[in-house]
């Protein structure tokens, strides 16, 4: 291989001498016979066979010379201003390819290098960038996945065991099993969120527009955590303009008010509030879903919206971090815009805004 390189470097160096020393040899032999010619004209000189044959030679042994100095030159000039960048990218492109997504090339000062090379340059480190980010989601991504699948896997494992000893009361089998079913069921809920997510993300799910009336959306599924907020003895409070008509995904944005409803009445406290409201102008609607539960600190709120973000671990059972990242991808997807406003201990409200059409 390496025979093969120095084969190949001495060709293409041969190749390129003899097209530089045929070119230069082409221009100064016409310049030399012009030169000649006009000379031997105006001083009235003869040119005989000899003094012919020794300039001739001269100027051979010249161009020869010329050409030998300007090749150097060319391919030391070729080494410093092509050559060592054009190295460094292919070295860097080869650690790329091995999975090596930290590599950067610095960007060239050299007055003499042509200014694409930065740019060129400038869009490799970016690129790298990007790909080491991708990376860190992926790796996360089924790191997170695995710890979560690991909590009811366990759970399940423990109740299973129990479930097998003899002798068992019909109350304590139906509390083992109940506790197989839960975890199975955690298992499920995580599987369909991130089912949904990775569609989404994939921009699988393209908006299917189609006019509903917003307002009634909303209460339907309120009405779902009816059983929820009678146990926890909940207050609800809506404030819902009537007749909003709206032209938009109906599935998609009930995946939004279920994780947002779902989340108010999770973190609100027995005899706590809830408040729903849905405000509409002729260009957008804003929907408002408040809560006056644990609230967020601005540390925890600034990952809320990341997938398999957990901050309030005393839920964690009954949620996988997936809830706000659907919401913000829907939210996204509709180019809506989503907005959170909160303060520990006081509670937190959740702001939708869309367009209509
Ligand atoms: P999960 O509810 O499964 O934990 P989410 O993605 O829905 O996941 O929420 C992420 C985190 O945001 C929660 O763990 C919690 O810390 C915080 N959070 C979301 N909604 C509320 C809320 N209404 N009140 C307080 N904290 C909230």
């Amino acid at each position: 291989m390496k025979n093969n390189d120095l084969k190949h470097k001495i060709q293409r160096g041969l190749y390129n001498y003899f097209l530089f020393f045929t070119l230069v040899a082409f221009l100064v032999s016409c310049t030399t016979m012009l030169f000649v010619s006009v000379m031997a004209n105006t001083l009235n000189i003869e040119l005989t066979k000899d003094n012919m044959e020794a300039s001739a030679k001269l100027t051979f042994l010249n161009v020869i010379v010329l050409s030998v100095l300007f090749f150097i030159i060319d391919t030391v000039r070729r080494k410093l201003t092509t050559e060592k960048i054009t190295k460094q990218i292919a070295d860097a492109a080869k650690k790329i390819v091995q999975g090596d997504f930290s590599v950067r090339i610095s960007t060239v000062n050299n007055l003499s290098a042509d200014e694409k090379f930065n740019e060129i340059i400038d869009c490799f480190n970016k690129m790298a960038e990007e790909l080491a980010g991708v990376e860190t989601l992926r790796t996360d991504f089924v790191a997170n996945v695995s710890h979560e699948m690991k909590t009811p896997l366990a759970i399940m494992q423990n109740y299973g065991t129990l479930l097998q000893a003899p002798g068992l009361s019909e109350e304590k089998r139906m509390e083992y099993a109940k506790g197989v079913a839960d975890g199975s069921r955690r298992l499920a809920d995580m599987m369909t969120n991130i089912l949904k997510l990775n569609r989404l993300e994939k921009q699988q799910i393209y908006p299917k527009t189609e006019e509903y009336d917003l307002g009634e959306q909303l209460c339907n599924c309120l009405l779902n955590y009816e059983r929820v907020w009678e146990d926890k003895n909940i207050e609800i409070e809506t404030d819902i303009a009537d007749d909003v008509k709206v032209n938009t995904d109906e599935e998609l944005l009930f995946l939004v008010w279920n994780n947002l409803f779902s989340n108010a009445f999770k973190f609100t406290p027995k005899g706590g509030k809830v408040a729903v409201e849905l405000k509409a102008t002729e260009q957008y609607v804003v929907v408002k879903v408040k809560d006056n539960g644990c609230g967020i600190s601005p540390e925890v709120g600034a990952h809320i919206f990341e997938k398999f973000y957990q901050g309030d671990t005393s839920h964690a059972t009954q949620g996988n971090g997936l809830g706000l990242a659907l919401v913000k991808r829907v939210v996204d997807i509709l180019q809506g815009e989503l907005g959170v406003e909160s303060s520990l201990g006081k509670g937190s409200t959740f702001v939708v805004k869309f367009w209509r059409i």
